[in-house]
């Protein structure tokens, strides 16, 4: 083969220490061909070597994350490297094996057909982190498709990761974005117009790439040695913090996955974004958001609103949806684990915690985008009901909404009349302002004002606490994909500018203002603004 090891002193900081391979069963079958992979967690799979690397962008903070400097990353030796071309020492590539439940049904075998980890890292602080390619080739887990990746969703991938972490947003990271140099195939609405896309690979980086499917996998095989070693290894890992795995320990970690699933939904909900594809391969046991496809951010409000055009018609997977798709998928976990825990109570139980705990965390978030104090549920409950229906009346934007509000001074009953020209810029068709609407908003917005008297805080007080938590910056679908237009032409140059913008989500940041706008009519129904596919 033409892969090398490249000698320790390149990368050198990048210390491997692959637990989950050494500690987890490995299929024994290492030719790579499509298969059914039993008995085992993972399968040894090399990236597959391309033509002409070539770096796109990397992180600056995830690489420093991995004491990774500047130098190292744009070297040609980095590129090679996170593109597939060339394995460090101590790299032991492997694809996963896990199983899922996609859009409601039972899908056996997934795996990572497209995803091949290169090792665990263990930076200066003692972190963890697994290392991954996303595009670099076939795996015994591809079934039927390529495994690579295409330019447009690895922009998106790259990106989002990265906004999503700067948001404070519990979500798996990316380290670089390559191109392959090579062509790959793509139907991007699988209606019989495929085309030649260009190739490329995303470095994605997490502590771990464990997900609900990676519990299922096992159970849905009966093979309660392989789920208990599998779920044994995870909370050693993972959450050590939990001690011993026991069946007690089994019952505090699905807890804690019910917890930490809550709080990921909810940060969602703060910030309007719709995932997509929230299939139980696509949920992280650790509470990350992972596998970035059609995913798409709330423009005007609407909790009907899914990006994927795939899910079109049944809107399984619509924003107003996440909370209870959760629920759902956590459910399947549960019934994943139960015969390792041989109790139903407790399994239900700690379900109604996600239950109680998204609810609770919901109506917090929704005080915190409000600039409340707290939530006072007796005064707050109808005021966010009343405002998520004014929000539906006419189209309106909203990350500008709330970020427009900060600036209201509702205080002051005489200042009606600055409000509307405040928040004008997050309508869409500000003509419909008028009427009905208009006194349903002002009606609104009197009451508002009237709660926020409780809380007595100064409007610079109310405005730093909403700025805080109702980002200027979101990676806006048309934004997403101007970048790609441009990175098709070569021009790489507006990826590492939203890059930048979306470091400071919370920052005024004026130099980019260009950024924060509402999307223009042109995107309304363009293809990789509103409307996207699995295709990817
Ligand atoms: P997703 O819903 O995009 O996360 O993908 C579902 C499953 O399909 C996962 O097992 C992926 O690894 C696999 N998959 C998606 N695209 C490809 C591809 N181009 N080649 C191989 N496997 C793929
Ligand atoms: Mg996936």
């Amino acid at each position: 083969m033409r892969k090398h090891h490249l000698s320790s002193a390149d990368f050198s900081q990048l210390q491997f220490d692959n637990q989950f391979i050494k500690q987890l069963p490995a299929d024994v079958e290492t030719e790579n061909y499509s298969r059914q992979v039993i008995n085992s967690c993972y399968s040894f799979v090399n990236p597959r070597v391309v033509t002409a690397p070539q770096l796109v962008c990397y992180s600056p903070e995830m690489a420093q994350l991995l004491d990774l400097t500047e130098q190292d990353c744009n070297s040609p030796l980095f590129t090679q490297v996170f593109t597939g071309n060339a394995l460090l020492a101590g790299m032991q590539p492997y694809a996963l094996c896990y199983g899922g439940h996609q859009f409601g049904q039972w899908a056996g075998q997934l795996g990572d057909g497209r995803a091949i980890n290169l090792g665990e890292v263990v930076n200066q602080q003692g972190q963890r982190f697994t290392l991954q390619l996303k595009g670099a080739g076939k795996t015994p887990y591809s079934r039927n498709a390529d495994g690579l990746a295409v330019l447009r969703s690895s922009v998106r991938e790259f990106l989002c990761s990265e906004a999503m972490h700067h948001l404070g947003i519990p979500t798996t990271r990316a380290l670089s974005l390559t191109l392959t140099g090579e062509a790959v195939l793509r139907d991007m609405f699988y209606d019989g117009h495929a085309k030649h896309e260009a190739g490329a690979v995303v470095c994605r980086v997490a502590p771990s790439f464990s997900r609900f499917g990676s519990v299922q996998i096992f159970a849905a095989r009966n093979d309660t040695v392989l789920l208990k070693q599998f779920l044994d290894y995870t909370i050693r890992t993972d959450f050590p913090h939990l001690g011993d795995p026991s069946v007690a320990t089994y019952l505090t970690w699905f807890e804690e996955v019910c917890r930490r699933t809550a709080a990921l939904i909810v940060h969602w909900q703060r910030v309007g974004f719709v995932h997509g594809v929230m299939n139980t391969d696509n949920m992280s046991l650790l509470g990350l958001t992972i596998d970035y496809g059609p995913y798409g951010w709330l423009e005007n409000y609407d909790p009907n609103w899914t990006p994927n055009t795939t899910d079109g018609d049944l809107r399984r997977y619509c924003f107003g949806r996440q909370p209870k798709i959760a629920q759902w998928n956590l459910t399947q976990l549960a019934n994943a684990i139960y015969p390792l825990v041989g109790r139903i109570k407790p399994l239900e139980e700690a379900l109604q915690v996600y239950v109680t705990s998204f609810a609770q965390g919901w109506e917090k978030m929704m005080a915190e985008k409000l600039g409340f104090l707290s939530y006072q549920a007796t005064t707050d409950a109808p005021l966010i009901d009343e405002l998520l229906d004014c929000l539906t009346l006419t189209e309106t934007d909203m990350t500008l909404f709330y970020r427009l509000l900060a600036h209201c001074d509702v205080s002051d009953l005489d200042k009606q009349a600055s409000w509307f020209e405040i928040l004008l810029p997050a309508y869409y068709q500000p003509q419909q302002l008028t009427g009905e609407i208009k006194a349903r908003l002002a009606q609104w917005l009197r009451a508002y004002g009237q709660r926020l008297q409780q809380d007595n805080l100064s409007n610079a007080a109310r405005q730093q606490r909403m700025n805080a938590v109702n980002p200027k910056f979101v990676l806006r679908n048309y934004l997403a994909q101007l970048a790609i237009d441009k990175a098709d032409t070569g021009d790489f140059s507006m990826i590492e500018q939203l890059l930048d913008a979306l470091r400071h989500p919370y920052a005024e940041q004026p130099q980019y203002e260009a950024f924060a706008q509402k999307r223009p009519d042109w995107a309304k129904n363009r293809a990789g603004c509103s409307m996207l596919s699995c295709s990817s």
